[in-house]
């Protein structure tokens, strides 16, 4: 059996350390935000190369606490796509604020910045772009635009960690990153975790309140929340840290395996030039999609698809949220795409036996 994705192989990975980061913490005396999240905030950030790195509970609380800190809210809106995690729409919206939605571009599936100028609705106030499947978007187009028309930027690098845009880590180029930790994450935790990376001193420092209430000395300055990391996630992530670049180089090789794809018959992950592709998933396109995953599932091998239904398309969303462009590239891939098993542990013998069952599909199915 090859599943798409296997948090567990990577905790027997790393088990040993993990198993006595945890006793430590169960020995500690703090189990929220105590030494270990300020530890992994410190190493998050000098890893990504940014000032702050900032723990929170979730990858979706990263988005609405970063808005939030920035002064976007009620009234405000907030462009991004509608090809992502629905976390990135229930985040800004969890902000108070709305989405305005845009096209991909075709060969990426990332935000495409030519829809930008058409989108810039009256009370936009930020761009959310999302680093899907662990390649950069257009970042060097998008944050001009957000320069010029006094745009914050923010990345959604959930699916990112690790990956570079000419040589600069993802979520050191917007006004703020956000991450999840999500256990199948390029970087997952065991159980819900997120971060945040910014220069800031001063949104750090507000991400900081809003995370607990709004609190300076327990007492609220600001209207916030609750949305701590624990003791025991921080813990585990640092350790798993440590082992972020060597597991993201798991990742690549396993797509070299999976570049031998035959290309007449299916299409595999173009890559955006002066960028490295963390491959949080490798994601294929072919006419008979469905067809293929039948197959695959036939012979124990277990793809996903990310995702079935662009976000504007789903049930709670389809009457309230506004498109502002043709959605040709967004509708039309979501039937098409195809997520191969990925995760450091896959072993080379494995990713070849996907390639050759997905060769003998199409030798039999032409
Ligand atoms: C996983 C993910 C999120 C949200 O993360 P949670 O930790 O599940 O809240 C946000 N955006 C994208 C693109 C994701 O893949």
């Amino acid at each position: 059996m090859i599943p798409c994705a296997n948090p567990k192989a990577q905790y027997l990975s790393y088990k040993s350390e993990i198993d006595e980061a945890m006793q430590n913490v169960l020995q500690g005396s703090a189990y929220v935000l105590g030494d270990q999240v300020a530890m992994l905030e410190r190493n998050f950030a000098q890893f990504i190369g940014t000032q702050h790195a900032i723990g929170v509970a979730n990858g979706t609380d990263a988005i609405e606490i970063a808005l939030r800190s920035l002064g976007i809210g009620q009234g405000d809106k907030v462009i991004t796509v509608a090809h992502s995690a629905v976390a990135t729409v229930a985040g800004i919206e969890a902000s108070g604020a709305a989405p305005v939605i845009v096209d991909l571009e075709e060969d990426f599936y990332t935000l495409d910045p030519q829809l930008l100028e058409n989108a810039l609705v009256d009370d936009v106030k930020a761009v959310i772009a999302v680093h899907i499947y662990g390649q950069a978007s257009a970042v060097d187009q998008i944050k001009s635009f957000c320069k010029s028309h006094n745009l914050f930027f923010i990345e959604d690098c959930a699916q990112a960690h690790g990956g570079t845009f000419q040589g600069q880590r993802l979520g050191s180029f917007g006004d703020i990153g956000t991450f999840s930790c999500y256990p199948t994450k390029n970087l997952g935790a065991i159980g819900d975790g997120g971060l945040i990376s910014t220069n800031s001193d001063e949104l750090a420092q507000k991400m900081k309140m809003i995370r607990e209430y709004g609190w300076v000395d327990r007492v609220s300055q600001i209207k916030g929340r609750n949305s701590r990391l624990d003791e025991l996630q921080a813990a585990i992530l640092t350790v798993k840290l440590k082992y972020l670049d060597e597991d993201n180089q798991k990742r690549k090789e396993i797509a070299q395996i999976y570049d031998q794809l035959p290309t007449q018959n299916i299409q595999i992950p173009k890559r955006r030039e002066n960028s490295t592709h963390v491959f949080h998933l490798y994601v294929c396109r072919l006419k008979n999609r469905d067809e293929l995953k039948q197959y695959l599932e036939k012979h124990n091998i277990f793809p996903g698809i990310h995702y079935p239904s662009p976000i504007h398309l789903q049930p709670a969303y389809k009457d309230g949220i506004e498109i502002s462009s043709n959605m040709h590239v967004t509708e039309s891939i979501c039937n098409e795409i195809i997520s191969l098993p990925m995760y450091p542990e896959l072993s080379h013998e494995d990713a070849q036996s996907v390639v050759t069952t997905i060769n003998s599909f199409f030798n039999t199915h032409d």
